[in-house]
């Protein structure tokens, strides 16, 4: 698809970004996708820096973190939905609202009619025209390795990580996320993980109307071909909340559904609703059935976050235990010999074989074509493809602006 240009301005959320950020604010700020990349910091990671890329395209893509409505102006997107919307399901109504409220809805599980994961963890759809979810692994005694919600602001120690043990895993984006830390996101793509949308403000999907949940997946979507020059062929819904309606929308982007089987619950520990310990156990336990031979015949997702810095020091801690319990680890993308993960076709992931042979890199060059605008190298990989040159403004410039809203605020 191709972008519009659009007019620059500081959005609402960055300046948000940089008022939380002000105690840090003196931190140097990145300057690049590698200069980012070296920063060990976690407060330096996490001072929001200027990308003129994003902010000049802001216009273009719904507020930061909320729920995404198509923009007025955004004829592209418009004309897309009208064109999906035919064969989205009318008969289908939204459950509860986008914030997991179902208390007013009287579904009835026992039939479960629209294939609603959250309710019967349905993954082959009712409506026949949609293809079943990725819930499992085809290839025998292998994970289908993978981290939600990123790219997170300090990720640079568990990305060196798996870069030292050569390990790539599918990472499941948010849009809003991407926009705020393109410089994490890059270096996601270009170290050879699989990337795939996770929505643009991580709500309930059955919630949504339908015009709203297709603004979702396609301004995540967008918010990727953005800064990675990729347009993502897979996505994830947040909470697993998906029916045959949703299902629907995401078909008609193009993208697959992918659940999971297990759950680490390790995105609910921060909430202090679960204990670090009980983390570990639901590791322990999938570990435990990996060892006892449940995955003999089919290999299994487990759900895990690349959110905070307990989810991923969680998933270094277990890396070398499901190493030894799996006989592979792969990206969902690799385990389904998808070789073509993006709609751009100048991207190729290894096969199963491939990887597992130790061709674990993903590969791209300039010279094959391309429906979109992508303007990929083979060196540069995904990052700014097609995008001006990156630009930056100066801690001091930062400071100033934090100053100067203050002194409005006070
Ligand atoms: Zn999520």
């Amino acid at each position: 698809m191709r972008l519009p240009v659009f007019s620059s301005k500081f959005t609402p959320n960055a300046v948000l970004v940089v008022l939380i950020n002000f105690s840090a604010v003196y931190a140097r700020t990145a300057t690049s996708e590698a200069d980012e990349a070296q920063i060990t910091d976690p407060v330096e990671e996490c001072t929001a820096y200027y990308y003129a890329p994003v902010t000049d395209a802001l216009d273009g893509f719904p507020t930061i973190w909320q729920p995404a409505t198509i923009v007025s102006n955004d004829t592209e997107a418009q004309n897309i939905w009208a064109n999906i919307s035919q064969s989205v399901p009318t008969n289908i109504f939204p459950h509860g609202d986008i914030y997991g409220d179902w208390n007013d809805t009287s579904y009835n599980v026992a039939e479960d009619p629209d294939c609603w994961w959250t309710k019967s963890l349905c993954t082959t759809p009712k409506l026949s025209t949609l293809p079943s979810d990725v819930a499992s692994i085809p290839e025998p005694e292998t994970m289908g390795y993978g981290f939600d919600d990123g790219p997170n602001c300090s990720h640079n120690a568990f990305y060196d990580y798996l870069l030292e043990q050569n390990q790539k895993a599918t990472m499941f984006f948010i849009g809003s996320n991407v926009l705020d830390w393109p410089y994490e996101a890059m270096r996601a793509i270009d170290e050879g993980h699989e990337i795939c949308a996770h929505t643009w403000s991580h709500h309930y999907m059955t919630g949504f109307s339908s015009e709203d949940a297709f603004a979702e997946l396609y301004y995540s979507m967008k918010a990727i071909k953005l800064v990675l020059g990729v347009t993502p062929t897979c996505w994830r819904p947040p909470f697993g909340d998906v029916d045959d309606r949703i299902r629907a929308i995401a078909e008609g982007l193009g993208l697959q559904t992918i659940i999971w089987q297990y759950d680490s619950f390790d995105w609910e520990e921060q909430s202090g609703n679960i204990t670090a310990a009980q983390v570990y156990t639901n590791y322990d336990n999938f570990i435990a059935k990996a060892e006892n031979g449940t995955f003999n015949t089919e290999g299994s997702i487990m759900l895990t976050h690349e959110l905070n810095n307990f989810t991923m020091q969680t998933a270094v801690t277990y890396y070398p235990k499901l190493k030894d319990a799996f006989k592979y680890l792969v990206p969902v993308g690799v385990a389904l010999n998808k070789t073509q993960p993006y709609v751009e076709t100048n991207y190729s992931l290894p096969t199963f074989d491939e990887y597992i042979s130790g061709n674990v890199t993903t590969n791209s060059s300039s010279s094959s074509s391309s429906s979109s605008n992508s303007t990929s190298s083979s060196t540069s990989q995904s990052s700014s493809a097609g995008v001006p040159l990156i630009q930056t403004i100066s801690s001091v410039l930062l400071a100033s602006i934090t100053l100067g809203i203050l002194m409005l605020a006070v």
